[in-house]
């Protein structure tokens, strides 16, 4: 049997694995090298990082629809991919403590008032709630460890030699058969030099970014009630341009500061526990732009101009007795509001790390856009018209972005490198953007590991009576 290392223990990598044992392929010959902690160690302002990754700490939002969150119904069309990603859903029912909460929205129709200015995506979303995550972590780990997974924690993997087929950390040399590189966006830098360093092709990806867009709940409940994670969209055709709301988040929503190559970034997640409500609503409006020379350079250049290192005086984290006797110097993304509302409070109850900005800052902000920022004002200035009650009472966190590095050439039958066959590539690091999709191309390469082994496995699992996905009897 082969020896299967996984770089990320994040949802396409814990995915993957799942399917391997759940197939009887035997625990320790897989090992999970992961940078963050086990689910029992990973703190709260780990959000990139350790058991189920970005996911692990993420608004568990799981949508379920082929044309979103990243491409799957590419490499093995539409059927199967959304049989894989109920597969991703059930593993998230199957360690949820309590599974009956797990419900799906399903808005049906485009309300007439957000015409003429935006369209609305319309597709399923399977609430898992943020809370619980910590909780389905735990089990799920625990549930991998008794398969005799091994995992290696707080350990960075820095080089993968191709040719000698090896994962090398500062201190250790792991040697593999298959390689599973599931590295998330906090592993997109270390992916793009391994594809540049052994001249991979790839498929260049337009640039993602835009703001979140943070505002009370009430002005957006009537859409809401539609749509809990509505998408707005609307699309220059002719300028490459299309604009979407993206990963909203209501009742308990939160905004979440996102670190990538030392500059930061805003994202947003929603709990799901009554004690947590606050009743604003965020998300993304994210701008999707075409044709831009080297896309991926030009965001992290964005991206860095709209960041500043800054002393902030009179924020005590959520102690309002220490606001104006505080001082601290740090830096993060910037945070605009036309009518001075305050910042808010992350849900550990500290003021979510962002610079204010007056006008004379958003004009510098309009500068580093290069022009595109307009669409954003644009975007903003028609919710306000939908929105009637919106008016100013909004505030942006800039910047929010998606990296979309160019993307490696794969097959499509295993996500194996086009050059490199024992090379999996899935997730964050390939072409997914959320959660369903990653951890459904996890799901997939471990699929066709197994029908490799489906002779082995059969011996392996001849005392076994459940083999998930291969119908064999037991014997
Ligand atoms: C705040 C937030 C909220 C989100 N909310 C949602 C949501 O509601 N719904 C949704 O669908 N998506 C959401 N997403 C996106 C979603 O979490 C990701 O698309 C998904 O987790 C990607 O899965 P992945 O396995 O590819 O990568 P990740 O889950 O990011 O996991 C990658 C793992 O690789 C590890 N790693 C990286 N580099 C190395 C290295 N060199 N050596 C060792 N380990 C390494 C990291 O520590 C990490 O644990 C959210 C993301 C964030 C940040």
């Amino acid at each position: 049997m082969e020896k299967i290392v996984i770089i990320g223990a994040g949802v396409a990598g814990v995915n993957a694995a799942t399917k391997l044992v759940d197939n009887g392929y035997p625990g320790d010959h897989i090992t999970i090298i992961d940078m963050g902690n086990d689910p029992y160690k990973r703190k709260p302002e780990e959000v990139m990082t350790g058991f189920m990754g970005a996911g692990g700490w993420s608004d568990g939002k799981l949508t379920y629809h082929t044309a979103i969150g990243g491409h799957m119904s590419k490499y093995c069309g539409e059927e199967k991919a959304m049989e894989l990603m109920d597969e991703v859903i059930n593993n998230f029912k199957r360690f949820h403590p309590k599974p009956e909460e797990v419900q799906c929205s399903n808005p049906v129709a485009e309300p007439d008032f957000i015409k003429p200015y935006f369209g609305l995506r319309l597709f399923p979303v399977w609430h898992v709630g943020t809370d619980y995550l910590h909780e389905i972590g735990k089990n799920w780990y625990n549930f991998l460890c008794d398969k005799g997974v091994k995992f290696v924690w707080n350990t960075k993997v820095t080089e993968v030699d191709f040719d000698n087929s090896t994962a090398s950390t500062a201190d250790a040399v792991f040697p593999y058969d298959r390689l599973i590189f599931a590295v998330g966006k906090s592993g997109i830098d270390f992916g793009k030099h391994l594809i540049e360093e052994n001249s991979c092709a790839t498929e260049p990806k337009p640039v993602q970014i835009g703001v979140r867009f943070e505002a009370p709940q009430k002005h957006f409940q009537k859409l809401i009630d539609v749509s809990y994670d509505f998408k707005l969209y609307r699309k220059f055709e002719d300028k490459g341009v299309s604009l979407r709301s993206f990963c909203t988040n209501n009742n308990a929503a939160y905004v979440a500061l996102e670190e990538t190559y030392g500059d930061y970034s805003y994202n947003g997640h929603a709990k799901k526990d009554e004690a947590y409500r606050n009743d604003m609503t965020n998300f993304g409006i994210l701008m999707e732009v075409q044709g831009i020379e080297k896309p991926f350079d030009w965001s992290r250049e964005l991206v860095s101009k709209v960041n500043k290192m800054d002393v902030v005086d009179g924020e005590g984290g959520g102690d309002k007795k220490a606001q104006g006797r505080y001082r601290a110097k740090y830096k993060a993304g910037l945070y605009y509001s036309p009518s001075n509302r305050d910042k808010t409070l992350t849900s550990e109850g500290s003021w979510v790390k962002a610079h204010y900005i007056n006008e004379e800052g958003l004009q510098q902000v309009r500068d580093a856009f290069q022009g595109y920022f307009e669409y954003i004002d644009d975007f903003i200035a028609d919710m306000e018209k939908v929105f009637p009650s919106l008016k100013d009472d909004w505030g942006i966190y800039i910047p929010e972005v998606k990296y979309l590095s160019p993307e490696p050439l794969v097959n499509y039958g295993n996500l194996s490198l086009e050059q490199i066959p024992n090379v999996h590539f899935v997730g964050d690091a390939l072409s997914a953007r959320g959660i369903t999709v990653s951890g459904a191309q996890g799901t997939y390469v471990a699929e066709n590991i197994i029908e490799n082994h489906r002779s082995e496995l059969f011996f392996h699992l001849e005392d076994a009576n459940y083999i998930g996905g291969l119908t064999m009897p037991k014997q």
